[in-house]
This record gives C-alpha cells, sequence and structure tokens, in this order.
C-alpha cells in the first residue's frame, strides 16, 4: 500500500462545493489502495481577513497571539473537510499541527519545522483512516501555537512527507503546474511535465507564485517526489525532482519579479571592507540583499550597487545614511521603477550562449538593461518594469519555449 501526502491550498477549499470536490479526490486515491494523509490551508482568504481583523484592534498585536489567531484559519478547514470524508462513508480524522506532532523553533510567526512525532498519524493510518492535517502550524517548546510563514502550507506537507516516508507528495493548487512563464503574459507559454528541485527553488524565489520556496528546499534535502497538479481538472501536473529531462530544452522558464529597489552607493574608496560594512549593516537588520554589482575601481573611488525588495527600500536608505561617516561616499540614489526578468535553466550550466541569446532578445526589442547578475542556472537583469512583461514575451519567444 504506498502511502501519499495530498495538500490542497486555500482556493482549493474555498466552498462547501470545493471542500466536497477535495473530499471525492481524497476518497478517491483511499478507495484505490492508497494510505492518505491530507494537509490542507484556511479557505480561501480566510488569513487575510484574519489579519485585518487584527489590525483593527491592534496594529502592533504580539507575534505570539497573531498566530493563535491565523492558526484558527486551518483548523476550521481540517473540521469541514473531515465532515465532507464522513459523509462519503470513509473512515476520517482532522488533525491540528500540534495532534499531528508538529514541532517547531521558538519563533513566532515565521517558525521552522524542527521535528514530527509521527506516531499519531501512523496509528490512525493503522486504522485505516483518512488523516487530514491542518498546514502552516505547529507547537514550539513553550507548548506555544507557532505559524510558519504565508504559504507554509506547502512546507507542512513536505515535511510530512519526508517524516513518513511517503511515496509522493502531491501539491493541489488552482494553476495545473509550473508554465515556461506566466501564461497571462505569455500566451504560448507551456506547462512543464518536469523540473529539478534547483530550478524550481529559483522560480519560487524569482516570483513564480507556485510553491513555498521551503518546502522545495525540504523537498530536495530529503529526496521528496513532488508533483504539483490542478485540484479542479483531473490532468498530470509538473514533477519536481533531482534530475528532470531536459526535452532539448536550454531553459526551462522566463519570470519577472517587480518587486526590487535598486540602490547605488556612488564613490566610496577602493580599500578593503566596504562591501562588508553595507552588508553586515544590513544583514543584522534582517534585510535580504539580492543582486550585488561592484564597478571597477577608478582614481581610488569604486561605486556598489545592490537591490531589494520595496518594503526594505526606506529602511536601507537609512541605514547607508547612518554609515555615511564611515563609508564617506559621494551620494546614494535609489530607483524603485525597475524588474527583474530571469531566465532559469540546468542546461545552461553547460551551454555558453545562454546569456548573449537573452541580451540579443532584449536589444532586438530595444531594451535597455541597467544591471545583471548570474548564477550556475540562472541569468537576470534588471530593466524598467513598463518593459517588463513585452521582455518575458520576447525571451520566451527567443529561446522557444
Ligand atoms: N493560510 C496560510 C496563508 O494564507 C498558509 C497557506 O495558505 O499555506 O499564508
Ligand atoms: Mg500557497
Amino acid at each position: 500500500m504506498a502511502l501519499i501526502v495530498q495538500k490542497f491550498g486555500g482556493s482549493s477549499v474555498a466552498d462547501a462545493d470545493r471542500v466536497n470536490n477535495v473530499a471525492n479526490r481524497v476518497v478517491e486515491t483511499a478507495r484505490n489502495g492508497n494510505h492518505v494523509v491530507v494537509v490542507v490551508s484556511a479557505q480561501g482568504d480566510t488569513t487575510d481577513d484574519l489579519i485585518e481583523k487584527a489590525v483593527e484592534i491592534n496594529s502592533n498585536a504580539s507575534k505570539r497571539e497573531m498566530d493563535m489567531l491565523l492558526s484558527s484559519g486551518e483548523q476550521i478547514s481540517i473540521a469541514l473537510l473531515a465532515m465532507a470524508i464522513e459523509k462519503l462513508h470513509h473512515p476520517v480524522i482532522s488533525l491540528t499541527g500540534w495532534q499531528a506532532g508538529f514541532k517547531t523553533n521558538a519563533e513566532y510567526s515565521n517558525s521552522r519545522i524542527s521535528k514530527i512525532d509521527t506516531e499519531r498519524i501512523k496509528s490512525e493510518l493503522d486504522r485505516n483512516n483518512i488523516v487530514v492535517v491542518a498546514g502552516f502550524q505547529g507547537l514550539n517548546k513553550y507548548d506555544d501555537i507557532t505559524t510558519l510563514g504565508r504559504g507554509g502550507s506547502d512546507t507542512s506537507a513536505v515535511a510530512l512527507a519526508a517524516a513518513l516516508n511517503a511515496d509522493k507528495c502531491e501539491i493541489y493548487t488552482d494553476v495545473d503546474g509550473v508554465y515556461t512563464a506566466d501564461p497571462r503574459i505569455a500566451p504560448n507559454a507551456r506547462k512543464l511535465n518536469e523540473i529539478t528541485y534547483d530550478e524550481m527553488l529559483e522560480l519560487a524565489s524569482l516570483g513564480a507564485n507556485v510553491l513555498h520556496n521551503r518546502s522545495v528546499e525540504m523537498a530536495k534535502k530529503y529526496n521528496v517526489k513532488l508533483e504539483v497538479k490542478s485540484s479542479f481538472e483531473k490532468v498530470d501536473g509538473t514533477v519536481v525532482k533531482e534530475v528532470a529531462d531536459m526535452e532539448k530544452m536550454l531553459i526551462r522558464g522566463v519570470t519577472r519579479d517587480n518587486d526590487v529597489a535598486r540602490i547605488a552607493v556612488i564613490g566610496v574608496e577602493n580599500t578593503p571592507g566596504i562591501a562588508f560594512k553595507i552588508f553586515s549593516a544590513l544583514a543584522k537588520e534582517n534585510i535580504n540583499v539580492d543582486m550585488i554589482l561592484q564597478s571597477v575601481g577608478r582614481n581610488g573611488n569604486k561605486d556598489i550597487a545592490f537591490t531589494v525588495t520595496k518594503n526594505h527600500m526606506e529602511k536601507t536608505l537609512e541605514i547607508l545614511n547612518d554609515l555615511k561617516s564611515v563609508l564617506s561616499y559621494n551620494e546614494v540614489t535609489c530607483r524603485d521603477d525597475l524588474s527583474k526578468v530571469s531566465i532559469v535553466g540546468a542546461g545552461m550550466a553547460n551551454n555558453p550562449g545562454v546569456a548573449s541569446k537573452m541580451f540579443e532578445a532584449l536589444f532586438e526589442s530595444d531594451i535597455n538593461i541597467h544591471m545583471i547578475a548570474t548564477s550556475e542556472i540562472k541569468v537576470s537583469v534588471l530593466i524598467k518594469v513598463d518593459n517588463a512583461e513585452r521582455a518575458v514575451q520576447v525571451i520566451h519567444d527567443k529561446f522557444n519555449l
């Protein structure tokens, strides 16, 4: 008997019809001779609505109380889904994150899973139950409820699949897989049959909103076979695994991310320690830096430019202002009218010319590049946000995806 973990996101359980639909799919999997553990998110916009409710009362509420509130959304979903499964006459039990054995670190609101005590789930499976588990939540060492960060139910599902040594982990969502580009931007984008963990990680962090970043990291670490599928249509999805078929593709996909601000520190001294001083000060404030570019030194001076997310722009400027006497730069400039467009693909590591093909597509469309960053499996460029959608289209066409 195989053990399958199935995760259904908020839109998949948004109302009674959809909950019944999920119940049908889950029971079908069980009746086909599998053990099934189901992880669910809060219904529809429940989590956002709960946050709004909190803000109405206290916009500065403690993270502990926020977790107490937000975890209630998933608790509603598990009970409703279990009721829908009861109606189909299959044995079922719902479990909160803590009943299911999820232990997390002490931090609230963005906790990490430290371990899962799986005895309860295993004994429920032995009783032939479908086990419905609340995603996104656990218990810390103070026996307080914690949550795993927005979108964290994916991570609950993958962690559970790893801990139970499940045969696979299926993530059901409102799209039917991972695409070569956002189909709303590039209408001829195609669904991928397969993708590697590393490629998926890049796509997840580049703003392809399909999977929670940490869930992919965890799937890679524990070698969990993941499949992203549609909860509405019965079609094959996209399988995420260690080595994926390249289908003669140089790159797997094109993405854009408009949540970038570029900061440039102009005219710092060309001496050791400058980058360290800037980036350690930012790290101390938990500001994540993405692309970094240092110019060639000239006349004893150099420039350092980098990108942060827009919500960190103000704080970054403040920090640089405080460092003015230490860094003695000429000026700091900042832009938030840019977008990061990236190509991702394990195939580019051994194929020269991939980056130049991307630049050619941009040149042919008269799109100027403001910054470039590369890794083994990714090339990113910063361009004007007004050009971003067109850039995705022309690059997608250029590579014949
Ligand atoms: N309900 C949580 C959220 O909206 C967790 C999840 O959906 O994965 O972020
Ligand atoms: Mg999600």
